[in-house]
């Protein structure tokens, strides 16, 4: 018999043993590192250690996993072989790189350790190898520094002002005009830093650095700044962090070296122009963390032209073959090329549509994927604020403070902090804070999140802060010099003016501007944007559900046709009344509608007017004459909805809200009518307020949103939506006689049974008949109803006799579902059901697909069994979130209606859900 030996698993492959297919295993980094080796790129060797052995070690209570060990020994003697110089070598010393990168990429959230393999003896072999002695004491004190940070968890602020004093005592400004003699020095004082920290130096034995530095970057995938980005992101908290490990490069050998950053186009503004810093005599981190403000790209075509031509060639070539945008660091060393990292670039939304569409347009990618590949929920952020053009020069000019790169667009206006954690504080009490820093710090990302806007005195626009502030959406501006911080002092200045801690600033991210004060800001519209609106034309090809918008105001509507709406989904009345100058007549209607409505059933009224009114007493009087006021006002309104919306649908939804919402509320009252007796006012105006208080009282209810509201109302005082269909038929008739074709179609709120709708219809299309008689016009309506209670949406099939149509108001059905009241859920309980995992999300913001969704399929499926052509759609915020969109198109709806600013978001994702599914 023979034993089965358990299988060596395999942890660590070269860079001809991946490609980009394997970022699961060896993350995104290493993937790319695989593949652009094998595509014969200039990549220095390397291998990768999979995120497999991370999950292992960290689930291992951070022991390595067997034989891992072994394995990395065997391919850096590979790695060793292939560059023909030895790791741990005095006299042809390798040093190598040791990089942390997941599946997903997290910009600087976690940790990497360069020039790793040196100490005393071996960096004076280094100097001989370089032939200088300046870069190899400068990558021994980054490696210092970095190891004792990432490894020893030393503070880098310590090192940080170590390196001040020195280059204070040598009267420079840069870290590379420090002298090998300097440098020397000031890596003992680097280690003595360490040491008083951390109680020793980092180990000189290289494999010692070298395991436990692997281990540091598997920890890495947990520190505080790489959680919160997880968090913020949605990124799974298992998938761990490959290693990948390389020989190093040197980029600090002098003035034909140098490293930097490139995006194969413009990652701010989608410009299909090659975008990209450089910085001559530097370390790659250099770049990234914003220490000093690089060059542009462009000037390297100056500095070394050969090397921007193959830079160039490889950035072009590299775009093409992953047909995407992409985010490529590079270093050369003595005027040789190096590729150190390729991904697919983070932008902002304005970017990620104009790169997809015009990559459609030159052919690099299908139309089809040019849709699917912009993140529906972004395309609304498009549309984040700006600066209005109508701000005076003048007045611009006297607020300028300073100008910097422009990184991240959008405008924003805040108080200036200089402090992340202060900052994200201040934002969690309701502020609006701009955070100014001399440059930011992955450390920083809480601040960043919570600020409405960044600007960093330094760093260029490929750093940290610019990077992450483009993928959250947020203004940001970059190396605005002429801002100087002190922030011991609390204050900056600039142009002249100080500006302190707490002051309002408003920056505009699109120009790279910030100014003093609180600037006005105005919303963008689509026509300004040619390609979000050739993106969205596609869409709307692809797409078979329809977008519709809820609009309740002729300015709205005209919104919604801007953002390409095809109707009015939900056209709430409610709002028509609450207008202030219209509330007195309004509540004159609602204090005098009990007396009317007893008046008119004694007098067994069964058509919409009473006859013989003038035989009434004073209050239903009151009551009809406030009602044709009310009347006259909603005819106008709909007049112009319908006019904006010509031949398209627009369901306008009958009165819905608790009548109490129109009302003053109880307290006031009561405190005002104390005031009228202190000051013995007028006996009539006590009287009034005393009936006022009465029907208050009368109306209240002990839950007001499940009460008497919607079509029960409509049921018990007729006399309201028979006004309201009258001014509905009226105003279409006005407009059908003047030659426009309307459709306006009547939606009865909250029902709950058919017979409900067997009323209501009977009645209300009566009304309908008779205007349309004494008006002599034809209006084509429709009469149909919002599905919003479980129990129509289980009776759907009986309800559909009734209707020609079914909204389904997904906020009241997933409130009534529940049994949540929306507004007590979200301010107590939600955000707890959804962080321990009780629920996977808010049921608010995105269908909930088991119950709610169940319902909604239900109710369609029953409605169409009875009625084929029944149009349904929903309505409520749901239709503009794209899952909830998604939703809608697999269960067969005819159409989505959110907001107007949702539309473009829900055109986007109508046409992806279509993709998906065919
Ligand atoms: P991050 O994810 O923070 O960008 P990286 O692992 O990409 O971290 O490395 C940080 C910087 O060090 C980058 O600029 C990178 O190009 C540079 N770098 C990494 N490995 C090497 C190497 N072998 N030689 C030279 N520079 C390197
Ligand atoms: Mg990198
Ligand atoms: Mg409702």
């Amino acid at each position: 018999m023979t034993i089965q030996m358990p299988q060596t698993v395999k942890r660590v492959y070269r860079f001809d043993e991946g490609n980009a297919s394997m970022a699961d295993l060896l993350g995104g980094k290493g993937s790319n590192l695989c593949e652009m080796a094998r595509l014969g790129l200039p990549v220095p060797p390397g291998f990768v250690i999979s995120t497999q052995a991370c999950r292992e070690y960290l689930a291992k209570n951070h022991t390595l996993p067997d034989g891992l060990e072994e394995s990395v020994r065997e391919n850096m003697r590979a790695l060793e072989k292939s560059i023909g110089r030895n790791f741990g070598s005095i006299s042809d010393p390798m040093l190598v790189s040791v990089r942390s990168g997941a599946r997903v990429s997290m910009p600087g959230m976690m940790d990497t350790i360069l020039n790793l393999g040196i100490n005393d003896q071996i960096v004076q072999g280094l100097a001989t190898m370089m032939g200088d002695a300046r870069p190899a004491y400068d990558a021994y004190r980054r490696f210092i520094q970095i190891y004792s940070e990432v490894v020893m968890d030393v503070a880098g602020e310590a090192f940080e002002s170590v390196l001040t004093e020195h280059k204070r005592k040598a009267g420079v400004t840069q870290d590379h005009q420090l002298t090998a003699g300097q440098l020397q020095s000031l890596v003992a004082d680097f280690k003595m830093v360490a040491k008083e920290a951390a109680g020793s130096e980092p180990p000189s034995d290289p494999w010692e650095q070298l395991t436990a530095a692997v281990e540091a970057v598997f920890r890495s995938w947990n520190t505080p700044r790489a959680i919160f980005y997880r968090d913020l992101n949605k990124i799974d908290h298992d998938m761990g962090t490959a290693v990948t490990i390389m020989a190093m490069v040197f980029g600090n050998l002098g003035p034909t070296s140098g490293t930097g950053v490139l995006f194969t186009r413009n990652p701010s503004t989608g410009e299909a122009q090659v975008y990209g810093e450089f910085l001559t005599n530097a370390q790659g981190e250099d770049v990234v963390a914003g220490v000093r403000t690089p060059e542009p790209i462009a000037s390297l075509r100056d500095v070394l032209p050969d090397c921007y031509d193959e830079l160039m060639e490889l950035a072009n070539n590299l775009e093409t073959h992953y047909s995407d945008v992409q985010d490529v660091e590079f270093t050369i060393e003595n005027a040789r090329l190096f590729l150190l990292q390729t991904r697919t670039a983070k932008r902002t939304a304005l970017s990620a549509v104009k790169t997809a569409v015009d990559m459609a347009n030159e052919g690099l990618i299908t139309q089809s994927q040019a849709l699917l590949r912009v993140d529906a929920e972004e395309i609304s952020r498009l549309l984040v604020p700006q600066f209005s053009d109508n701000l005076s020069e003048e007045d611009l000019a006297g607020r300028f403070l300073a100008r910097g790169a422009p990184a991240s667009p959008g405008a924003a206006a805040g108080a200036v902090c200089f402090d992340a954690t202060k900052a994200a504080e201040l934002a969690a009490a309701g502020e609006s804070v701009i955070l100014v820093r001399p440059e930011t710090k992955p450390d920083d990302i809480h601040g960043i999140t919570a600020a409405v806007g960044v600007v960093t005195s330094r760093g260029g626009v490929t750093s940290h802060a610019a990077v992450v502030t483009r993928g959250l959406g947020k203004p940001c501006i970059v190396g605005c010099e002429g801002i100087q911080v002190d922030l011991e002092a609390g204050l900056f200045t600039a142009d002249g003016k100080t500006v302190h801690e707490g002051e309002l600033i408003s920056m505009d991210g699109a120009s790279g501007s910030v100014y003093l004060g609180e600037l006005d800001t105005v919303n963008p519209s689509l026509n300004d944007l040619p390609e979000a609106e050739e993106l969205l034309r596609w869409a709307d090809q692809t797409r078979r559900l329809g977008v519709m918008a809820n609009a309740d105001t002729p300015a709205d509507a005209a919104q919604s046709l801007i953002m390409g709406a095809e109707g009015i989904g939900l056209c709430r009345t409610e709002h028509m009344f609450l207008d202030l100058e219209r509330l007195p007549v309004v509540r004159q209607m609602l204090l005098n509608a009990e007396p009317a409505e007893t008046w008119r059933r004694a007098n067994n009224d069964r058509v919409f007017r009473v006859e013989n009114e003038e035989q009434a007493d004073q209050s239903v009087k009151d009551f009809y004459q406030a009602l044709d006021q009310v009347k006259e006002l909603q005819i106008d309104d709909f007049e112009a909805i319908l006019r904006v919306m010509g031949a398209r649908p627009v369901i306008i939804r009958l009165l819905d809200a608790p009548l109490h919402e129109f009302l003053p509320s109880h307290e006031t009252l009561i405190t005002e009518l104390m005031e009228l007796r202190h000051v013995s006012a007028p006996l009539a105006d006590l009287e009034e307020k005393e009936s006022f208080l009465l029907l208050v009282e009368s109306l209240h209810e002990s839950n007001p949103m499940l009460g008497h509201r919607g079509c029960r109302f409509g049921l018990s005082f007729p006399a309201i939506y028979r006004m309201q269909v009258e001014a509905i038929i009226t105003a279409g008739a006005k407009l059908v006689k003047e030659g426009l074709d309307v459709n306006p179609e009547i939606m009865i709120p909250l029902t709950v049974d058919v017979e409900e709708m067997h009323r209501l219809r009977q009645d209300l299309s009566l009304v309908a008949s008779q205007i349309q008689e004494r008006l002599g016009v034809k209006v084509h309506y429709k009469f149909g109803t919002m599905i919003e209670t479980p129990r129509a949406a289980l009776t759907a099939g009986e309800i559909a006799k009734e209707s020609e149509f079914f909204s389904f108001g997904t906020n009241d059905l997933t409130q009534m579902t529940f049994g949540f009241s929306r507004d007590d859920a979200e301010g107590k309980f939600l955000r707890f059901y959804i962080d321990e995992g009780i629920l996977p999300n808010d049921p608010f913001a995105s269908i909930d697909p088991h119950g709610v969704g169940l319902l909604i399929k239900m109710g369609v499926e029953a409605g169409r069994r009875e009625k084929p052509n029944l149009e349904i759609g929903i309505c409520g915020e749901h239709g503009g979130d794209p899952a909830s969109v998604v939703f809608c198109h697999e269960v067969g709806l005819d159409y989505v209606s959110c907001s107007p600013y949702r539309v473009p978001v829900a055109r986007l994702a109508a046409a992806q859900a279509a993709l998906a599914g065919s």
